[in-house]
C-alpha cells in the first residue's frame, strides 16, 4: 500500500467524467487500497479516484476514518439506483481544502457496484452516508460540491478556487 498524493481544484482529472473499470483485478484491489489509506492519512471519510489523478470510477468510504473496520467502503463504477427526500449540510472536500458549502443532497441513496471481489454490492444509506456516496459519485462525474451550490455562491466561490488554483495550493 502506499499514499498517493490528493490532487487539488484546477487539476483537468477533477473536472472531467471518469472511465469505468472493465474488471476488477489486482490492480484495481491495489488501487483501493491505497484510496482508503490516502484517506485515511488525509483524514477524510471518502475519497474517489480522480482526486489521486487516476481517472476511474473508484471510490472508498468510512463513516469511521479508520475506527470501525466493518464500515470500510470500496466500490467500484458505483451508480445511484434511488433517492428520496432532501438534505442540506456543510461538505468540504480533501481536493478543495479550507473551503466548505451546502449543496441540497437526497436524504437516502440506494447505490449499487462492485466490491474488490468483483462481485455486485448494493448499499443504502441516509444522512451522512447518503451525502458521502453522492459526493464520491459526483467526483467520478467530474463534479465537485461546488458546482451544486446556488447559481450565487457557486460564482463566488469559483473565482475564488480559480484565483487560488493559479497561485498554487501549497501552503
Ligand atoms: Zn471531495
Amino acid at each position: 500500500m502506499a499514499l498517493r498524493p490528493i490532487v487539488k481544484y484546477g487539476d483537468p482529472v477533477l473536472h472531467s467524467p471518469a472511465a469505468s473499470v472493465d474488471r476488477v483485478d489486482d490492480s484495481i484491489r491495489g488501487l483501493l487500497d491505497d484510496m482508503v489509506q490516502t484517506m485515511y492519512a488525509a483524514p477524510g471519510i471518502g475519497l474517489a479516484a480522480p482526486q489521486i489523478g487516476v481517472p476511474l470510477r473508484v471510490i472508498v468510504i468510512d463513516l469511521s476514518v479508520g475506527g470501525d473496520p466493518k464500515q470500510v467502503i470500496k466500490l467500484v463504477n458505483p451508480e445511484l439506483l434511488e433517492r428520496d427526500g432532501e438534505q442540506k449540510h456543510e461538505e468540504g472536500c480533501l481536493s478543495i481544502p479550507g473551503y466548505g458549502g451546502s449543496p441540497a443532497r437526497p436524504l437516502r441513496v440506494t447505490v449499487r457496484g462492485l466490491g474488490p471481489d468483483g462481485e455486485e454490492r448494493v448499499y443504502s444509506g441516509s444522512e451522512l452516508l447518503a451525502r458521502a456516496f453522492c459526493h464520491e459519485i459526483d467526483h467520478i462525474d467530474g463534479l465537485l460540491f461546488v458546482d451544486r451550490l446556488s447559481p450565487l455562491k457557486r460564482d463566488l466561490m469559483k473565482r475564488k478556487l480559480r484565483k487560488r488554483a493559479r497561485e498554487g495550493w501549497e501552503e
